[in-house]
């Protein structure tokens, strides 16, 4: 007997890619470099966040459509501190299937080559990595794996991006009522040894610290305490 999912042979629903062989070497060096700061991660996601946010408010200055029932822009951090769990989400422009499969991994971004061009030469790592729009990657420093999900805004599909930062990364399509709006989840399960930073009170000193003049208001919900 054939299943639904073994007749969809054109588009599949769901797909394994290889990440491009630099972007591989940026995210061993994510996991194995011991950079003494790690909490730029976060700095690095909510950054991606507000860019999206202000992406879409940009394109609705033409397409005010695609705004039309929005609630405002905002960036939420929500932590299962039980669970070791954190995801930073967003009410931004979105990513379509070809642009998590682009920006999250096949294409070396042009900073990723500098990126590693410098640390070759020991220039400080942390310093780096926003610098070289290498950000969404140092995920990586905390997080054993890492699920995406996301709607590009005027889209009714939405479609998830999954990886263990291994050299492998899978799309597939989702249910839209994990999707209601556009915009991205982003959802870290945090490795053992970095579960505090599912705890509200590290969350809110790194967002003061780091992202206070994120032009988006944030805030933070934390369960499992
Ligand atoms: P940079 O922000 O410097 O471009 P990143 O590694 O932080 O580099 O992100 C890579 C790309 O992934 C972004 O340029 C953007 O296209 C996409 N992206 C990442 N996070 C989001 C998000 N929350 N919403 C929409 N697009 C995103
Ligand atoms: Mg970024």
């Amino acid at each position: 007997m054939t299943t639904m999912d073994e007749t969809k042979h054109e588009t599949p629903a769901q797909e394994t890619h290889a990440f491009e062989a630099e972007v591989s070497r940026l995210l061993h060096l994510m996991v194995h470099a011991v950079y003494s700061n790690k909490d730029i991660f976060l700095r690095e996601l909510i950054s991606n966040a507000a860019d999206a946010c202000e992406k879409l408010r940009y394109l609705a200055v033409s397409e005010p459509g695609l705004i039309e029932g929005h609630e405002g822009f905002r960036i939420t951090i929500e932590a299962d501190a039980k669970a070791g769990r954190l995801s930073v989400i967003d009410n931004g422009i979105g990513m379509s299937r070809d642009e998590m499969k682009d920006n999250l991994g096949t294409i070396a971004r042009s900073g990723t080559k500098a990126f590693l061009d410098q640390l070759a030469e020991k220039k400080d790592g942390q310093a780096l990595i926003g610098q070289f729009g290498v950000g969404f990657y140092s995920a990586f420093m905390v997080a054993d794996k890492v699920r995406v999900v996301s709607r590009k805004a005027g889209s009714d599909v939405a479609h998830e991006w999954t990886s263990d930062g291994k050299g492998t990364f899978h799309l597939g399509d989702i249910d839209l009522a994990e999707a209601p709006v556009a915009g991205t989840r982003v959802t870290l399960e945090l490795m053992d040894d970095a579960t505090a930073f599912a705890e509200e009170g590290t969350i809110e000193r790194i967002v003061r610290e780091y992202s206070a003049h994120v032009p988006v208001p944030i805030s933070i919900h934390v369960i499992g305490a």
